[in-house]
């Protein structure tokens, strides 16, 4: 008898797990706590079109992700295009796209935009071959850059994903981000939407013989030696060989046993949550794909127009555009009410753009996010929590994981394949009785 396998969350993470550990034989059973499948990259309806939740797209750099697409058969869907880049800074609006664009920038000066545009340049090499992981951005960036295009710009502007904590994040985090877009400003997407992947990785999964259980949250995972018991809400309760985990966490820890508990990696990692309005236009903004919005009245402090990337084919004829704050789940923000949310953001987002009206608005729709990036600490690559937890057969794959990494779909299917290759690591060296005729043919 091949092992069996619990996969906890139906995320991409818990997908492309599931996804291989299924093509190598083994017995799987994937629990999402939701009624859909997707995590953070799920979907909802609007006129019989299925829409991300949240603003996804995939980087030409995205090489995990683009090989999980070839298996699965959708690489060839992937549509690219260049994308253009805005920034509304005091209410006004500036391209931010060439170095002529960055010699018109006014909100700095002559000297700082020049500076600006020969650091940019090779702010990558600058970081070659330092502890950047031991260093803040903030000193990093005020040193290379300088103090006015500090608080100006970058501050506020790569800051919108951290908060106030941005300047303390190990300076690693920005060096990475930058190789993943690599001054590239082309962008793809599937043709049929994320939802399209999902769909993929569930028919891939279940071909293989993969069993997938949705509104199944995972209510205790107890950990021995040689097995993990999962229960899911209900009662049922499944004994398996080994385990994976996706789920972040803190919301691990609040179903794991109390022995459990005690060998969970003690790393209290502060999450960024975040808020996301939708809004279906019946025109365009700006064409930009991407802007981030800086001291100009407005909660959210980003926009991103898809169908600057996608078209308005996938939505019906309309124009869709995200903006979005990153905040603490505890945060005001976090517990304002949608609708609320909705209706003042909308009035934030007319201001913003005066030709555009309430007429011009078709569909709004606000959704919320509590664990989306960990708030990396000082020296993470050292304190990174192990995937491993001592004394069990549970791994953990989760976004606290992906460091130095950009928390992407890209980097959780890299940490599925790596998980995936220790957990059949460990299957077949210490085979229990029932796995040992799998262990044996598998080596083969
Ligand atoms: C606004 C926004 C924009 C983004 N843009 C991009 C982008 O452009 N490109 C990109 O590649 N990535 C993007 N990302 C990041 C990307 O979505 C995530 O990094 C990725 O989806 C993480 O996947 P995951 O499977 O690790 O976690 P998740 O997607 O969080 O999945 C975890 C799953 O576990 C489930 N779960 C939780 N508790 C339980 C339980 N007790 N029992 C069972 N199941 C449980 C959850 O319901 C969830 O489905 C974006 C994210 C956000 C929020």
């Amino acid at each position: 008898m091949p092992p069996r396998v619990v996969v906890i969350g139906g995320g991409v993470c818990g997908l492309a797990t599931a996804h291989r550990l299924v093509r190598e034989g083994l017995a799987v059973t994937l629990l999402e706590a939701s009624d859909q499948l997707g995590g953070l990259g799920t979907f909802f309806s609007s006129r019989d079109r299925w829409v991300e939740r949240f603003y996804h797209c995939v980087m030409p750099t995205d090489a995990a992700l683009l090989a999980l697409l070839d298996e699965v058969g959708l690489k060839e869907s992937v549509g690219w295009r260049p994308t253009r880049m805005g920034m509304v800074v005091d209410g006004e609006h500036h391209s931010f796209n060439s170095a002529l664009d960055l010699l018109r920038f006014r909100p700095l000066r002559l000297a700082d935009r020049v500076r600006f545009g020969v650091v940019s340049l090779l702010l990558r090499r600058l970081g070659e071959g330092k502890d950047l992981d031991g260093v803040r951005t903030e000193d990093w960036l005020r040193g290379l850059y300088g103090d006015a295009t500090w608080s100006t710009l970058l501050a506020p502007m790569f800051g919108a994903k951290f908060g106030s904590a941005f300047g303390d994040v190990p300076a690693l985090y920005l060096w990475q981000r930058l190789g993943r877009e690599r001054n590239d400003s082309v962008r793809g997407y599937p043709a049929g939407g994320y939802k399209s992947v999902i769909d993929a990785l569930r028919a891939s999964i279940e071909a293989g013989g993969g069993e997938i259980r949705t509104s199944a949250p995972v209510r205790r995972v107890e950990t021995s030696l040689d097995r993990v018991l999962v229960t899911v809400a209900g009662g049922d309760t499944i004994e398996a060989d080994h385990a994976v985990s996706t789920v972040p966490l803190p919301a691990l820890r609040g179903i794991a046993d109390e022995d459990l508990a005690r060998r969970l990696p003690d790393v209290r990692l502060r999450y960024q949550g975040v808020v996301n309005t939708l809004f279906f236009l019946r025109k365009p903004l700006s064409g930009h794909y991407w802007a981030p919005v800086l001291r100009s009245g407005t909660d959210f402090d980003g926009i991103v127009e898809m169908s600057a990337l996608t078209g308005t084919e996938p939505y019906d004829g309309r124009h869709l555009v995200y903006v979005m704050r990153y905040t603490d789940r505890e945060s005001a923000l976090y517990r304002e009410d949608e609708a609320v949310i909705s209706r003042r953001w909308t009035e934030q987002l007319l201001n913003l753009h005066k030709g555009l009206t309430m007429e011009d608005v078709d569909e709004v729709r606000t959704f919320k996010a509590p664990f989306v990036e960990p708030v990396y600490p000082l020296g993470y690559l050292s304190r990174r929590p192990a995937v491993e937890v001592p004394g069990t057969r549970l791994l953990l794959a989760t976004t606290a994981h992906v460091y130095p990494n950009v928390t992407s779909w890209n980097s959780s299917v890299e940490l599925a394949g790596s998980v995936t290759d220790l957990l059949l690591r460990d299957a077949r060296r210490s085979p229990t009785q029932e796995n040992t005729a799998w262990s044996a043919d598998s080596a083969r």
